[in-house]
């Protein structure tokens, strides 16, 4: 085909460059003295006919657009024309004056095109390394799937084999070598074969096919064992995530998914009703479980809850999820149900189902339960909203001996609650009654504080100080989150500026809603806000929760960019707990990634925990984010994300949220403010069990005692 096609098109090149020639007036024989110049123009039509005809054939090979393949191909064939066409003329020219000197001609032209292949081989090995460090960020991604279908594409970008195989495994070193036949990929006896080799073994096998002998050079070969590298390190780090993630989102007493999964999936769920589907929670509740455990023991008590987990998970259908999210207490989330009576009819054969006797330790045990029911999407708008619903209807069916219950506002006392609430928010935003209190963020490696993140209070006129959970959701529906929002902003930003005034070199963070997004003169009154308090915007960092995110509408896109373009710093908070799409970090330009409290808390003591907040710092190191954890309540933890080289940390340990004075109090005794005093960092002190003089960073040790 190639031979074809070059040759079609040296033959219509060759024909229209004798035309041009004939139309300048150049003849059979003519070809002498000045008439030499007129190959130029002929020459340089041939090679305007070469890159058109190539770039259609790429083109219509690739589906890149013609102007594209134009650009790309023209820059190389004039190099190669004006070389090409100074070559001939010098050529001609030598034949007729002294044809002897021809003979000095072949050597020049090897030379030439020795120099123009190095020229080329240098230019391909620079893009080599350059497409190298590109795979790397796309390769940190935390989903074997995503890696080993990204890895397939950037193989063939890179090496250009006529067919890739990659297989990875989930567990290291339980691939074979040479990878099983068929695979779809055809094997050649020119194929290059590698394993993939990452710190805890062999994770995968890669081979590139080629259906015929191609040039593999040692070079290729350095390129080859790098991509082998980095996709062995992304294998192995999904790897490590994958089975922390199991394990953290796992009960192991039941074997069923923890009240984690639940939140999470329910978090989808709530994402998928958009598009049409319905789903309802189930709480169920045993009653008087506590007597079995007093009177029989623990064991009973763990045998039982294995029953009746293993009686609920026979009892739904295979796209429902099971949890146990207490110590008594399950949830089941209903997947594609019809209306709320279907959801009813399904918690009723599941009380009738959990009160039959069950053999715990030969005797026969019977418990009742009671099922709360929350419908999405009409029972709430949130995870939490949803829970607590269903634990209002959970607690009726209680009350009330029922067995099962929907639930039902008007049974809900917090309903009204919040409906006051909610008025009362109007007069509050209008009045000022919204403080923010603010909790410092310290550097691990200095210890310094580097920055407040600002959290709303509500000082309500009967209810006292109020804390956001009490209030957000009431926010939330009132329809003012925007008033809520700027009022937030325009206090944090007006105390940042003062602090930085005074000389400390502080940013600060502030929460917004997903729906703050969807507002579209955000960044502008942001910008406004930030030139009225002289903050450089890089000192404003705002926290999103994962979900706002990956919520994927066009308004919330460019609602981010227009942030990113100022200058702020974006956030995403809680992050592990929503949707879980780790590959978000990669698609959007976040500078900083919250690691959820639930994650942090029991750091030191919890190994899933551990591994999720170690391969989470990786990612986003990879990413180039700054990582912060958040909920840091005491010098274990601290200590164990000093070692796991997070960045920032917050919480409790170091400073609950103080008042505007308070955290200003911090800044000056940590001589931070105009009136410096020595105090800056924290006592020092070497983790336990580094020792002086090793390799490893000095990072700070945190005293048990007290915090900044
Ligand atoms: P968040 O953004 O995750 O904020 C961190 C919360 O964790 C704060 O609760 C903080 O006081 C608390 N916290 C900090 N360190 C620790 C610790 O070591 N242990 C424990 N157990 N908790 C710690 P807070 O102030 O009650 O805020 C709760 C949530 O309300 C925030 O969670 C945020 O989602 C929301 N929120 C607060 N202020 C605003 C706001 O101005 N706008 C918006 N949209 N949401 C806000
Ligand atoms: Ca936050
Ligand atoms: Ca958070």
């Amino acid at each position: 085909m190639k031979v074809l096609f070059n040759g079609a098109s040296a033959t219509v090149g060759t024909a229209v460059a004798a035309g041009v020639l004939w139309l300048l007036g150049g003849r059979a024989g003519h070809l002498e003295g000045t008439a030499i110049a007129l190959a130029a123009p002929a020459g340089l039509t041939v090679c305007l006919w070469t890159s058109l005809s190539v770039s259609m054939v790429i083109s219509a090979v690739t589906g890149m657009p013609l102007r594209r393949t134009l650009r790309e191909t023209m820059g190389i064939s004039t190099v190669i024309a004006a070389g090409g066409i100074a070559v001939g003329c010098g050529a001609v020219a030598l034949a007729y004056t002294s044809p002897v000197t021809l003979i000095v001609l072949p050597p020049i032209l090897v030379g030439l095109v020795m120099v123009y292949r190095m020229q080329v081989d240098s230019a391909q090995q620079r893009d080599r390394w350059r497409q190298l460090n590109a795979a790397a960020k796309d390769l940190a991604i935390l989903d074997r799937t995503a890696i080993e279908a990204r890895a397939t594409e950037i193989a063939y970008e890179i090496f250009r084999p006529d067919g890739v195989e990659l297989v990875v495994s989930p567990v290291a070193a339980s691939v074979p070598t040479t990878p099983a036949q068929p695979t779809g990929c055809p094997r050649g006896a020119d194929d290059v074969a590698t394993t993939l080799t990452g710190p805890s073994g062999q994770v995968g096998v890669l081979r590139l096919h080629f259906a015929r002998p191609a040039p593999w050079r040692e070079h290729d070969q350095a390129v080859l064992a790098a991509f082998a590298n980095l996709v062995a390190l992304a294998v192995t780090n999904a790897n490590t995530y994958a089975e922390a993630h199991d394990q953290a989102f796992h009960d192991a007493l039941t074997d069923l998914g923890n009240r984690r999964m639940l939140q999470q999936r329910t978090a989808q769920a709530i994402a998928a009703t958009a598009a049409g589907p319905r789903f309802a929670l189930l709480l169920v509740d045993l009653d008087r479980f506590r007597d079995v455990n007093d009177t029989l023991g623990h064991d009973a008590g763990d045998q039982l809850l294995r029953g009746i987990a293993e009686r609920l998970r026979r009892s739904v259908r295979a796209g429902d999820l099971v949890t146990r999210i207490g110590g008594d207490e399950f949830a089941v989330l209903l997947t594609g149900i019809r209306d709320a009576e279907a959801a009813e009819t399904i918690a009723s054969a599941l009380t009738r189902m959990l009160a039959r006797p069950v053999s715990v330790e030969g005797m026969m045990l019977s418990v009742e339960a009671s099922v709360g029911i929350a419908c999405l999407p009409e029972d709430g708008e949130t995870v939490d909203e949803l829970l607590r619903r269903a634990d209002v209807a959970m607690y009726q069916a209680k009350k009330t001996h029922s067995g099962y219950r929907r639930y039902r506002a008007d049974e809900d006392s917090s309903t009204l609650a919040h409906m006051a609430l909610m008025a009362d928010l109007h007069g509050a935003l209008d009045q000022g009654d919204i403080s923010l209190c603010y909790q410092p963020q310290i550097d691990l490696e200095t210890g310094r504080i580097v920055a407040f993140e600002a959290l709303a209070r509500w000082n309500h006129p009967v209810l006292g100080l109020l804390a956001p959970d009490a209030f957000i959701g009431a926010v939330e529906q009132s329809g003012r989150i925007g008033d809520f929002t700027r009022a937030v902003l325009r206090e944090a930003l007006s105390t940042g500026g003062r602090w930085r005034a005074d000389g400390a070199r502080v940013g600060i963070s502030v929460n917004l809603f997903a729906r703050n997004l969807l507002e579209p003169d955000l960044a502008t009154e942001i910008a406004q806000l930030l030139l009225a308090n002289r903050m450089p915007a890089s000192a404003l960092t705002l926290e999103i929760t994962e979900r706002a995110v990956v919520m994927e509408s066009a308004t919330t896109v460019r609602s981010l960019a227009a942030l990113h373009d100022l200058g702020v710093r974006l956030a995403v908070d809680d992050f592990g707990t929503g949707y879980c799409a780790l590959n978000v970090l990669g698609q959007f330009d976040l500078h900083e990634v919250k690691i959820d409290q639930s994650f942090v808390r029991n750091l030191a003591g919890d190994r899933a925990n551990s591994a999720i907040v170690r391969a989470t710092i990786a990612l986003a190191h990879d990413l180039g984010l700054r990582v912060v954890a958040e909920g840091v309540e005491d010098s274990e933890t601290i200590n164990a994300l000093s070692v796991l080289g997070c960045d920032l940390a917050q919480g409790t340990f170091i400073s609950p949220p103080g008042s505007a004075e308070q955290a200003t109090a911090l800044l000056r005794d940590a001589g931070r403010l105009a009136t410096p005093r020595s105090a800056d960092v924290l006592p020092f002190r070497r983790p336990a069990g580094e020792r002086s003089g090793t390799a490893a960073p000095a990072r700070r040790a945190y005293p048990a005692t007290d915090g900044i």
